[in-house]
């Protein structure tokens, strides 16, 4: 019995593969599961047809001609746009190490060849789902900070926020992922974007106004230094 997938579209599967058979075979059961299929066999291709289609999931071979599946991955997290897209890798047997990395650098999952056709589709259908239950784009909430994109105000316990542009779109980043540590230069790509050149030591005098300003009332900090990793939100305690 095949569970509905969430996305009432049939969802875009790309396929980063450099081996015929194996991407054959992965194409012919995706597509009997009601997936759309779409293939590249090495890194700047998938990189391409990521840009021009963009996929609802990429399933990327940890070993591929050229760029590898590690680098596309990091290539995807660095930009805006796909950021959050579900990427699982797969790696070989013997790159169990390496696949550790992998999620490392990004990478939601990671299944090891030879695998279950069952076990990928379970991981896959799981990924899916996160993915599509985002709350609407608009409204981002957590511990008390709520977040209206569209009318661009910041509340804390139902104090309004006064943000600057820069402070807004950091506070904003940190709402999209939670809990999770960035480094001076992921937030520097993700806030001000990869093109702009400024100094890692920028990121610092934005968190110290982004701190004073949504804990300006004594409340826990929420913005959390991890000695040297970089920033999250979360509380010191939490
Ligand atoms: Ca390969």
């Amino acid at each position: 019995m095949v569970e509905a997938i969430g996305n009432p579209a049939r969802p875009l599967v790309l396929l980063v593969e450099d081996e015929p058979a194996l991407l054959t075979m992965l194409r012919y059961n995706l597509e009997k599961q009601g997936f759309r299929v779409d293939e590249a066999s090495d890194g700047q291709e998938a990189l391409a047809h990521v840009a021009e289609t963009m996929p609802d999931i990429v399933l990327l071979d940890w070993m591929l001609p050229g760029l590898s599946g590690i680098e596309v991955c990091r290539q995807l997290r660095r930009r805006p746009a796909t950021r959050d897209l579900p990427v699982i890798m797969v790696t070989a047997r013997t790159e169990d190490q390496d696949a550790v990395r992998g999620l490392n650098t990004g990478a939601d999952d990671y299944i090891t060849k030879p695998f279950n056709m069952e076990a990928l589709l379970a991981r896959m259908r799981a990924l899916l789902r996160r993915s599509n239950t985002v709350p609407a784009k608009g409204r981002l909430e957590f511990q008390g900070i709520v977040m209206d994109l569209a009318a661009h105000r910041a509340e804390r316990n139902g104090r309004k926020l006064l943000l600057g542009p820069t402070e807004f779109r950091l506070l904003e980043f940190f709402l999209q992922h939670p809990r999770r540590v960035f480094s001076r230069e992921e937030l520097l790509d993700a806030v001000w974007g990869a093109e702009i050149h400024v100094e890692p030591r920028t990121v610092d005098v934005h968190i110290r106004r982004l701190r004073k300003t949504i804990n300006a009332e004594g409340e826990a900090d929420m913005v959390r230094t991890v000695r040297a990793a970089g920033y999250a939100l979360d509380t010191e305690d939490a």
